[in-house]
């Protein structure tokens, strides 16, 4: 690294000294008969549960549960409401509006642009290479004092490939930013997840989600992984009561069914390969990038009449087709084998 990492300096000003919420829950540590310190409903919730009474601020018991799930520590785990509200927190804690800038490197996820946007801070973008591979010296030439984040979405969304870990740690180790590593495909992809190397690099954020291979998307729930100090930042400025806690209960009892979650990433994989050779059989299919993830990344001729005509039949792929570097496809996520096996039928029976 040209500079030390110093993660005071990387803050935003006014982050630096900002008095974060404080609940008397969380001056009072033990145990008390009567709450009446938060205005809650003390009389009960409609519903049989404890639902009157505000959620754990810091998810304890889901942390440790995902702890010993993922091979991390909870006091380096912090939960959003989706990991898009980590995205978002990263811009707020650490990019000054107006002031500083990010890096992205597309064809990617829109979520980092748009959070960029909301938040007023510009972004640089360095598209990846023709395969789909990080640009290490135009990025490296885009880094400037003010760049504060660089986001790799690993594997990549929408191209499904995984991103060279050798190119990963060169930039971890050349930036003295927040490098920020997107796993939410990893369980679909034989790489190793960069959650294992958070004690090797301090300027490191890997991102998860519960949304993908463990089915969960509509409970929201998502994972910034990180050093101490950088998830004491994420803690500061969350809103205090992020997680829900039916979303808390819920999680915490789907957490215990690995070996479905398995199982169905067994199958995705397995469909990913029968479908992606099923499709190199049709003539429409000009090429299909190899996927680490749950969806393919098909090029055909005729992507918008593909498309329509598929939306005719009640089936709804995402047309990236007007994408930079991703011209011409469509993205395509794996279903179960009944509905990969009418996808192909109606794509056979295209005039
Ligand atoms: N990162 C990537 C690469 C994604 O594709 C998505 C969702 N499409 C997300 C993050 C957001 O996931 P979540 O549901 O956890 O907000």
């Amino acid at each position: 690294m040209d500079t030390p990492f110093n993660l005071t300096k990387l803050l935003r000003e006014n982050i630096k000294n900002l008095v974060p919420y404080s609940s008397a829950r969380d001056e009072f540590k033990g145990e008390a008969s009567i709450l009446i310190d938060a205005n809650e409903n003390a009389f009960g919730s409609p519903l049989a549960h404890n639902y009157n009474r505000y959620p754990d601020p810091l998810q304890h018991q889901v942390k440790h549960k995902l702890s010993q799930i993922k091979g991390v520590p909870a006091a380096n785990m912090f939960l959003g409401n989706g990991s898009d509200e980590a995205i978002d927190i990263l811009f707020r804690a650490f990019c000054n509006p107006g002031v500083d800038n990010v890096i992205l490197v597309p064809p990617t996820y829109g979520m980092y642009e748009v959070s960029a946007n909301i938040n007023d801070v510009a972004f640089r973008k360095i598209n990846l290479t023709r395969d789909y591979q990080l640009d290490l010296p135009a990025i490296a030439e885009a880094v400037d004092e003010h760049t504060k984040l660089i986001f790799i979405c690993s594997p990549n969304n929408p191209t499904g490939n995984s991103i060279n870990r050798h190119d990963i740690e060169t930039i971890l180790n050349n930036f003295d930013g927040l490098v920020v590593v997107d796993e939410a495909y990893i369980n679909f992809s034989q790489t190793k997840s960069f959650t294992q190397e958070l004690a090797e690099y301090e300027n490191l954020v890997v991102l998860q989600t519960l949304s993908k291979a463990w089915g969960l998307a509509a409970l929201r729930l998502g994972m910034a992984f990180a050093s101490v100090e950088i998830i004491a930042v994420f803690n500061k400025i969350k809103p205090p009561y992020n997680i829900n806690q039916a979303t808390q209960d819920i999680v915490l009892e789907a957490l215990e069914n690995v070996d479905q979650v398995n199982s169905w990433i067994k199958q995705t994989v397995e469909e990913r390969e029968k479908l992606v050779q099923a499709l190199q059989q049709l003539e429409m299919v000009q090429h299909i990038t190899p996927s680490d993830a749950n969806f393919v990344l098909v090029k055909m001729n005729d992507p918008r009449g593909v498309y329509t005509h598929l939306v005719d039949q009640g089936i709804i792929v995402r047309d990236r087709s007007k994408v930079e570097l991703c011209e011409g496809c469509l993205r395509i996520t794996i279903g179960t084998p009944e509905e990969n096996q009418i996808l192909l039928e109606k794509l056979t029976t295209i005039n």
